[in-house]
């Protein structure tokens, strides 16, 4: 039975629960034990996958398909490993299971109930996906107070009762403002948060708050006294320069080993926290910058939501940026302003290199195919994701292969040149998996070809699926087994993130070819289609793009291939 650790926020949403998250998983880990964190949305969406990424920031994709809030994004970033869809609980997917069993019969007449059915529901989950693991954290979203947050802090206490005290801690994760006004640090709202968490039954055994600035002593006494907490239990968590600096920080206040005596366990190994530091520092202060135009979409809602619409893109670039010893710096730029002003291209050449980043729908695309032609026509390095890579292709048939107007159908359903489209096979698999709409979601393989760059950037950073063994095993892990197609011993295979409906169409690629852009990769279904997965011109400083999102595969540790070969060539 793993230890559990609940983490609630108080005062704000957006209070850093999810970072901290990562970061205590993160600490546990450098002392030798296994972790996994479990992410509670209250809300009653029944995934993120509707949610639009102005609302709610960039949807996160699962290895498994799972359209998930970005906390598990942090997760795997932080604790480097892959974290299924089952390890999100929203109030949605609660109620949904508990009516669809009512339906079936599955509770044989008896009156199904918010206690016990919605908690049993609850714990059943936690349960299922917290087990084999030394730790699991579970955030709790929302914050202290919501109502929909009740049922879960029930569960909780329920689980605590099953298990006991001394298996489980509780951390209020808090945040003290600063009023302009008076210039001075306020407890109230902490104070209030610790007491609507005593109305559920529940006393934290660590504060960990929040501020713009440390706390100091006079804060951590009046806290101290209020919440009946040992002084050292207080754990200021001020803002810093980069995320990934928290554990280093929580670690200054020995949060770790805090942690570990609450529980009277004793660390299996002494972290070693040199690699992780260096890297840390490389993300802002390298002293070596290099800059990166992101052409994209989801921005003009003023300046706030912005980075959060592609949050897994910016931090690729940075895990990439770091391990070349460099701090990457993004300017976000509005494609539609290349519509608007075509000189206003120029300004591209202020970058060391161009990105476009997934997207949906018509509005914006004219601008990102032109900043994608003037990269390709001025050995600007260029790296596309999604969307990224079909409106590249759309841009070389348009301009190199002569197809006049050629576009996707999701813009242009009547071009005489669809070189993107749904095929109609994948609308029958599609519609078969049910995924939440239409869309090709979560790992597949891709069989890259030997000699194309591609291949060679995924072989040197160790990202090859080579081994035969590894393979029989995803393929017992997936019961989807069609995500891995056809492959054979012999393949050189990879395996990346997807969410998208539109595909290269078949009937052009040998054109597109012929004209010198090659097709470097490609997932093989079972009924023969070749979905294209990987572009790439040969003549060019970079220039590189993937129907998948390596972005969700990338952790400072272990940066993506591809952002690793952009990043890398931009420098250069
Ligand atoms: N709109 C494109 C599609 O659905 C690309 C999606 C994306 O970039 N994630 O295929």
């Amino acid at each position: 039975m793993p230890q559990f650790i609940v983490v609630s926020g108080g005062v704000i949403s957006g209070v850093g629960k999810g970072v901290t998250v990562a970061s205590i998983g993160k600490i546990l880990q450098e002392y030798g034990f296994s972790v996994t964190a479990i992410k509670i949305d209250p809300y009653i969406n029944y995934d993120a996958g509707t949610l639009r990424p102005t609302e709610h920031g960039e949807v996160w994709v699962t290895y498994d398909g799972g359209e998930i809030d970005q906390d598990l994004g942090n997760y795997e970033r932080f604790l480097n490993m892959d974290i299924p869809k089952k390890n999100n609980l929203t109030t949605g997917q609660i109620y949904k299971k508990i009516i669809d069993d009512e339906r079936a019969g599955k509770y044989l007449g008896k009156t199904v109930q918010f206690i016990p059915h919605i908690p049993d529901e609850i714990k059943r989950r936690i349960k299922d996906a917290s087990d084999g693991y030394d730790f699991c954290i579970i955030e709790v979203g929302g914050t202290i107070g919501d109502y929909e947050n009740i049922p879960f802090l029930f569960a909780m206490k329920s689980i605590e009762r099953d298990i006991g005290k001394e298996n489980m801690i509780y951390i209020l994760v808090t945040y003290l403002p600063i009023p302009s006004h008076i210039d001075e640090m306020k407890t109230k709202p902490t104070q209030q948060a610790i007491r609507m968490l005593g109305e559920n039954g529940i006393f934290a055994d660590f504060i960990i708050c929040r501020a713009k600035k440390e706390l100091d002593n006079v804060r951590k006494k009046k806290i101290e006294i209020y919440a009946n907490i040992r002084s050292d239990h207080i754990i200021s968590e001020p803002d810093i320069d980069t995320i990934y600096r928290i554990p280093l920080d929580l670690e200054k206040d020995k949060m770790g080993m805090k942690i570990l005596n609450e529980f009277k366990i004793i660390p299996r190994k002494n972290p070693d926290w040199t690699e992780w530091k260096n890297l840390v520092n490389n993300v802002t202060n390298s002293g070596k910058d290099v800059t990166i135009a992101m052409v994209c979409k989801y921005i003009n809602i003023g300046d706030y939501g912005l980075k959060d619409s592609y949050v897994s893109v910016n931090q690729a670039l940075q895990h990439a940026g770091a391990n070349l010893g460099f701090s990457v710096k993004i300017k976000w730029i509005d494609s539609k302003k290349f519509e608007e002003d075509e000189n206003a291209l120029n300004e591209l050449k202020n970058y060391d290199g161009i990105i476009v980043p997934g997207g949906f729908g018509a509005s914006g695309v004219e601008g990102k195919i032109k900043a994608i032609g003037f990269a390709r026509k001025n050995n600007i390095p260029f790296l596309g994701l999604c969307y990224g890579m079909q409106l590249a292709i759309v841009e070389f048939a348009r301009n190199v292969c002569n197809m006049k107007d050629a576009n996707t159908t999701e813009v242009d359903e009547k071009t005489e040149y669809p070189v993107i489209k749904i095929l109609e096979s994948q609308k029958d698999l599609i519609k078969d998996q049910k995924y939440g709409g239409t869309m090709r979601l979560g790992a597949y393989a891709a069989i890259l070809d030997e000699n194309s760059i591609v291949f060679e950037l995924y072989r040197k950073l160790g990202r090859l699926e080579t081994d035969a063994e590894r393979i029989k095993e995803i393929k017992k892990e997936s019961n989807q087994l069609f995500r891995l197609g056809v492959l054979n011993e012999n393949n050189k295979v990879i395996i990346e993130r997807h969410r998208h409906r539109y595909e290269v169409n078949p009937d052009f690629t040998k054109q597109i070819q012929d004209k010198g852009l090659i097709f470097s990769g490609y997932h093989l279904r079972t009924d023969g289609t070749k979905l294209m997965e990987f572009i790439e011109l040969p003549n060019h400083k970079f220039f590189i793009a993937t129907q998948s999102h390596p972005e969700f595969k990338s952790s400072l540790n272990k940066p993506s291939p591809l952002f690793f070969g952009f990043v890398k060539s931009c420098i250069k």
